[in-house]
């Protein structure tokens, strides 16, 4: 009996697929991504400097530059803690970009929804864009 070759290649794949899910689902690292993206997909590709922060949490969001730097952890608006939903779910700050790309009932989505959205993706990089030139423009002072 003849089995194509591809059918063994499949089943390889799946069962990649498999662990890699128990494993993912399972692991105590990455969990701000997780929140976002819980299942495995070896097609999905952000490669965005600016969109993996806000997808990871890491980088120009001050609970991360706390954490990591000492810096401050707090909002410049006020009390809140600086991350990622602060920045874009609560911040008053950059509602133009706000108003001009991301879906007009945005608060209610989660950010998974946000991120799948094309312009929303562009609005979000040009808040992490002004959010970086910030930390930078402090660094010069
Ligand atoms: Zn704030």
């Amino acid at each position: 009996m003849y089995i194509p070759i591809r059918f063994f290649k499949r089943l390889l794949q799946l069962d990649i697929l498999t662990e890699w899910q128990t494993h993912w689902a399972s692991s105590a690292k990455g969990r701000a991504v997780f929140e976002i993206f819980d299942k495995v997909n070896p097609k999905r590709t952000l490669g965005s400097f600016f969109l993996n922060q806000i997808i990871t949490g890491h980088g120009a969001i001050a609970s991360y530059q706390y954490k990591f730097f000492n810096g401050s952890s707090t909002c410049s608006c006020g009390p809140s803690i600086e991350d990622r939903n602060h920045i874009l779910f609560h911040y008053s700050n950059w509602t133009d970009i706000k108003k001009k790309y991301f879906p007009r009932n945005y608060k209610r989505s989660p950010l998974a929804k946000l991120l799948g959205n094309h312009q929303a993706r562009i609005g979000i990089e040009l808040i992490m864009k002004h959010k970086l030139q910030t930390i930078l423009d402090g660094l010069s002072d």
